[in-house]
C-alpha cells in the first residue's frame, strides 16, 4: 500500500500544529544507523543526528533491546519510591565522567535550569553571597534551551522577543574573550555557564587556551564553571567530553541529547559534591527524572558509545570529513569549522541562504540543517564509515560548487 503524498502530511501538520519550526520538505518514517528513509522509500544520510541526540545512530539494536526489555518490566515509579535502575545508572555515568554527584532530568533545558538553581543555592549557602544577589555569567550567542529562564539570557532576538519579562541575575559577555570574563566577575558571581563549542551559533570554536584561562579564573574567584555539553558531549567532538580537548574539568557538566541515543528524553547534571549537595529533599524534582526506563536506556546508550568505539570513530571520521570539506574549492564557501563530527560550512553571503543548499543536498540524499542564514551544519551519527564520509563529501562538493556570477 502506498503512503499518502508528502504534501499531505505537511499540510495536515500545518493545519493543526503550532508553527514553531520550519522543517525541510521531507517526511521520515524509518531510521537505521546513519540512514533515514522517507515515506516514499527514499534513503538519506542523516547529517544532523537530531542535533546530536543520535550519536549512536538511529534505532541502535542494543539500546532498543534495553528499552523494550525495561518497558515491559517497569517504566515509571516516580522518585517517591526507589527503582532498581537508578543506582546502576548513577554509578556508571559517575564512573565514566569522573563525577561525584548526579541529578537526573529529562530535557536538556531542564538540566540547564537545574544547574542554575543548584549553583545559586550553592552561592548563598556555601560561598556566602547575600540573598537574592547571585549572578551568573553567560556568553553572547549562547544556546541553552527554550525555557523562560534560559531565553531570558539569550542574545537572539527571535528567541527572546515578546516572551518577557525575564528573570534577572545574568550577565552576558562575548564568547572566547577571557578579559571580558575577568571584568564581569564580582564577589556575587556564582557561576559561568558556557558551551565548549557554540553549536547553534554555527560551531564556533574558541581560541586555543581560552578554557584553560576560564578554568583558572573560575578557580581563583570561587566561580562554578558549568559546561553545557548537551551537544558537544558523549563523543560528538571525538572525546567523551569536549572539555578533554582543553585539558580542564568543569565543576558542573550538563548532558542530554545522546544520553539516550535518541530514544527518549534523558538529561543529567553532573557535579562535585558541593553543588548538588546543597539540594535537600523537596527542594527540586521531576516526575519522570530518573525513571527506570530512562535509566535503562541511558545505561545502554553509554555502554554502546564506549564499547563500540564510537568516540574514536568520531575523531577519525571527523578529521576525514573536515579535511574533505576544507579541500572543496568553491566560491560559495567562506570558512569550514569543526571538531570531531561537529562540523560547519559557512557560506559567503553572496551564495544566498544556507537553506537553499540544504534543500539541494536533500535531493542528493543528504539531510543537513542550516543555522543563522549562512551556515550549514554537518553532524552525522558517530557510527559513520570512511566510505560514507567520502560519499557525502562528493555530493556536498557538487552542491556547493555553483556559478555565482
Ligand atoms: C539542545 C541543547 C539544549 C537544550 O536541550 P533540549 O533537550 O532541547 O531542551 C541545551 N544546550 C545545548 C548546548 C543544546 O545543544
Amino acid at each position: 500500500m502506498s503512503s499518502p503524498p508528502v504534501a499531505d502530511f505537511i499540510a495536515r501538520e500545518a493545519r493543526f500544529g503550532a508553527r514553531n519550526y520550519e522543517p525541510l520538505g521531507v517526511v521520515l518514517s524509518r531510521g537505521e544507523g546513519v540512514f533515514v528513509w522517507d515515506t516514499q522509500g527514499n534513503r538519506y544520510l542523516d547529517c544532523l543526528s537530531a542535533y546530536s541526540a543520535l550519536n549512536q545512530g538511529h534505532c541502535h539494536p542494543k539500546i532498543l533491546a534495553a528499552m523494550v526489555e525495561q518497558a515491559s518490566r517497569l517504566t515509571l515509579t516516580s522518585r517517591a519510591f526507589h527503582n532498581d535502575q537508578l543506582a546502576p545508572f548513577y554509578e556508571e555515568i559517575a564512573e565514566l565522567t569522573g563525577s561525584h554527584k548526579v541529578l537526573p532530568m529529562n530535557s536538556g533545558a531542564e538540566a540547564v535550569e537545574s544547574a542554575i538553581k543548584s549553583v545559586r543555592k550553592w552561592g548563598y549557602e556555601v560561598k556566602g553571597v547575600p540573598e537574592g544577589q547571585a549572578e551568573i555569567i553567560v556568553c553572547a550567542n549562547n544556546f541553552h534551551g527554550r525555557t523562560l529562564g534560559i531565553v531570558g539570557f539569550s542574545t537572539d532576538a527571535a528567541t527572546r522577543e515578546h516572551f518577557g519579562p525575564f528573570a534577572p541575575g545574568f550577565r552576558i559577555i562575548p564568547f572566547g574573550d577571557l578579559a571580558a570574563l575577568k571584568e564581569a566577575i564580582t564577589p556575587n558571581t556564582v557561576a559561568f555557564l558556557v558551551e565548549p563549542i557554540q553549536g547553534e551559533a554555527g560551531v564556533i570554536i574558541p581560541p586555543a587556551g581560552y578554557f584553560a584561562g576560564v578554568r583558572a579564573l573560575c578557580t581563583a574567584h570561587e566561580v562554578m564553571l558549568i559546561l553545557d555539553e548537551i551537544q558537544t558531549g558523549l563523543g560528538r567532538t571525538g572525546k567523551l567530553l569536549a572539555e578533554q580537548h582543553e585539558g580542564i574539568e568543569a565543576d558542573v557538566t550538563l548532558l542530554g541529547k545522546a544520553l539516550s541515543g535518541g530514544f527518549y528524553p534523558v538529561s543529567a547534571v553532573l557535579s562535585n559534591n558541593e553543588v548538588l549537595g546543597t539540594l535537600k529533599p523537596g527542594q527540586h524534582g521531576s516526575t519522570f527524572g530518573g525513571n527506570p526506563l530512562a535509566c535503562a536506556v541511558a545505561r545502554a546508550a553509554l555502554r554502546v558509545l564506549v564499547e563500540e568505539g564510537m568516540i574514536e570513530n568520531a575523531s577519525v571520521q571527523g578529521e576525514r570529513f573536515l579535511q574533505g570539506l576544507r579541500s572543496i574549492r568553491a566560491n560559495t564557501v567562506r570558512e569550514v569549522r569543526g571538531r570531531g563530527l561537529m562540523l560547519a560550512v559557512e557560506l559567503n553571503p553572496e551564495a544566498g541562504r544556507a537553506r537553499r543548499y540544504c534543500e539541494a543536498l536533500q535531493l542528493e540524499g543528504i539531510l543537513a540543517k542550516d543555522t543563522h542564514e549562512h551556515t550549514i551544519r554537518f553532524a552525522p551519527p558517530l557510527v559513520i564509515t570512511s566510505d560514507q564520509v567520502d560519499w557525502a563529501l562528493e555530493r556536498i562538493a557538487a552542491t556547493l560548487t555553483v556559478d555565482l556570477t
